[in-house]
This record gives C-alpha cells, sequence and structure tokens, in this order.
C-alpha cells in the first residue's frame, strides 16, 4: 500500500451524491484522489441530471453512474448488474442514505406522534438499505472489502428533533455491527463500520428543526471548538477502506470535534 495513494488499484462505489454539500462527494473526492476508481448512484430523476453532471466533471467522463432506489429491490438489483457490466472486482461501498419522510414528530415535534408508515419508511431507506447494498455488492468484493456507513449521534443520546432519524441511526448502526460479524467471517472478509459525522450543512441536514443552531453548540461544548469538514471525514473514510484498517471493523468512530465524550 503507498502511503501517498492508499487506494491505488481499489474499485469503490460510492451512494449518496445529491450536490457537491453531500458527505459522499466530500468522501469521493479523497478517495479518487487517494488512487480508486469509483461508480455512483443517483436517485431519482430530480437528481439525476445534476449528480451525472457534477461526477463526469470532478472524477472523468468515463465515471459510471446508475440509478439506485434503495427503496426499491429491482433497483438494486439493476445497480448492481451495471456495476457488474463495469468492473469484474469492488473493494469498497459507501453509504450515505437517509430519509425521513416530513409528518407529525418525525424531525420535530411530538416523538410520540410519529406515524407507522414515516417510521417504517425511514428505517426501510435509511438502515435496511446497508443490509441490501451489503448483499448486492458482497458477491463483486472477491477479494475482500470494506463497507462505510454515515451516521449521527442522536443515535445513542438525545438530539432534539432528531427524532425518527436517530431511530433510523440507531438501527443503521446495529445492522453495521451484525453485517461486520457475518460478514467478517467470509473467505473474503467484508469490513463493515460507520462514521459518525458532526453536523455538516447539506440538503439531508436541513431538513432537521433547527440544525444550524447546532453548530453554535459544537462551537461552544466540544474539544476542538467545532464540529468537521468534508476533507476530514474523507480523510477517515479513506483510512476505513484502506489496508491500514484491515483489522477494523464493526466500529463507530466519531468524527466530531469531540463531542461525543462531552457530558454537559
Ligand atoms: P445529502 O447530500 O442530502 O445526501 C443524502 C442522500 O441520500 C441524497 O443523495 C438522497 O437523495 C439519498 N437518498 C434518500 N433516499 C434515497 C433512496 N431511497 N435511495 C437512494 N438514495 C436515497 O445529505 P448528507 O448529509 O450528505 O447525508 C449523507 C449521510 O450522512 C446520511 O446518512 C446522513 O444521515 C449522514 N449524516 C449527515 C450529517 C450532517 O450533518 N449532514 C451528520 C451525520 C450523518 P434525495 O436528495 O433524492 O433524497
Amino acid at each position: 500500500m503507498s502511503l501517498a495513494k492508499p487506494l491505488e488499484g481499489k474499485v469503490g462505489i460510492v451512494t449518496g451524491v445529491a450536490n457537491k454539500r453531500s458527505i459522499a462527494f466530500g468522501i469521493a473526492k479523497a478517495w479518487h484522489a487517494a488512487g480508486a476508481k469509483l461508480i455512483f448512484n443517483y436517485q431519482g430523476e430530480r437528481l439525476k441530471d445534476g449528480v451525472i453532471k457534477l461526477v463526469k466533471e470532478s472524477f472523468g467522463e468515463d465515471t459510471p453512474v446508475c440509478a439506485l432506489d434503495v427503496s426499491d429491490d429491482q433497483s438494486i438489483a439493476d445497480f448492481f448488474s451495471f456495476v457488474a457490466q463495469h468492473t469484474d472486482r469492488v473493494d469498497m461501498l459507501l453509504h450515505a442514505i437517509a430519509f425521513a419522510p416530513k409528518a407529525p414528530g418525525t424531525l420535530e415535534g411530538h416523538f410520540s406522534d410519529i406515524p407507522r408508515d414515516a417510521f417504517n419508511l425511514s428505517l426501510q431507506i435509511s438502515a435496511y438499505s446497508l443490509i441490501a447494498l451489503a448483499r448486492g455488492v458482497a458477491p463483486l468484493m472477491t477479494n475482500g472489502g470494506s463497507i462505510t456507513a454515515l451516521t449521527y449521534y442522536a443515535s445513542q443520546k438525545v438530539v432534539p428533533n432528531y427524532n425518527l432519524m436517530a431511530v433510523s441511526k440507531s438501527a443503521l448502526e446495529t445492522c453495521s455491527k451484525y453485517l461486520a460479524f457475518d460478514l467478517g467471517r467470509r473467505e473474503n472478509p467484508i469490513r463493515v463500520n460507520c462514521i459518525s459525522a458532526g453536523p455538516v450543512q447539506t440538503l439531508a441536514a436541513r431538513g432537521v428543526s433547527g440544525f444550524t443552531g447546532m453548530f453554535k453548540v459544537y462551537e461552544e461544548k466540544s474539544p476542538l471548538q467545532r464540529s468537521c469538514t468534508l476533507e476530514e471525514l474523507g480523510a477517515t473514510a479513506t483510512y476505513l477502506a484502506s489496508d491500514g484498517a484491515a483489522s477494523v471493523t464493526g466500529q463507530v468512530i466519531y468524527v466530531d470535534g469531540g463531542y461525543e465524550i462531552v457530558g454537559m
């Protein structure tokens, strides 16, 4: 492994790019700079043209991009058929997908108001999708592999308004641990880890009521007096995908200015 290009020769799947502010885009830039070849998805017609343009301009005209809606099994199957047409091996996959529908209690208001269908949809898209993508990519990880998912601290402690997304992140983290145990025992082991990012201004984050006020809390309370940057998330994701993390699996790594250790 070259220290300058720790992902040289590796092939990665990046999910969850919506625009250049997306955490997935920051991580893709880091993986690309580290020498990886990348394959991307876009979610739905609304994002299609913007994501394709951004990806081709940033990573080259021949970078593969394909539709993937993780709430649809056929879309997942079609996506992995597309991937298999472009590479015979995948080394890493980034899961940077989350969704909670607007409904009473989901991202503001009373947690006790959350409707059943909103709960099911959020858990399915934000957490079950990790299982579905892991199952889809596993046959392509013929030389072992690394799966990294993005989570948030509200899975562990109450953060006002995170409500339904907090439950989805708890499920996501637990799924990642059980997948780490399951897929780590294959002949070609797959490692599964989470990065718990501090607040970052993105499309998804703006859906959480009072989100912008969180930066002030991180400035006041975290040891480093700030949250994190896309570059720092990219560097951590590069480490996790690299051979340097060959014995690291089932972990949640906090990239949050140290906020996670603070009691009050
Ligand atoms: P983002 O740019 O809005 O990315 C979220 C992505 O998930 C979007 O591309 C979104 O597409 C996609 N998505 C939603 N439903 C999908 C589906 N059914 N199938 C496929 N893709 C779907 O926001 P982000 O903040 O970078 O989010 C990336 C990850 O980081 C998420 O898991 C988020 O919870 C996590 N995270 C974010 C923060 C933060 O402060 N921003 C902190 C910790 C963790 P649409 O736009 O079409 O819905």
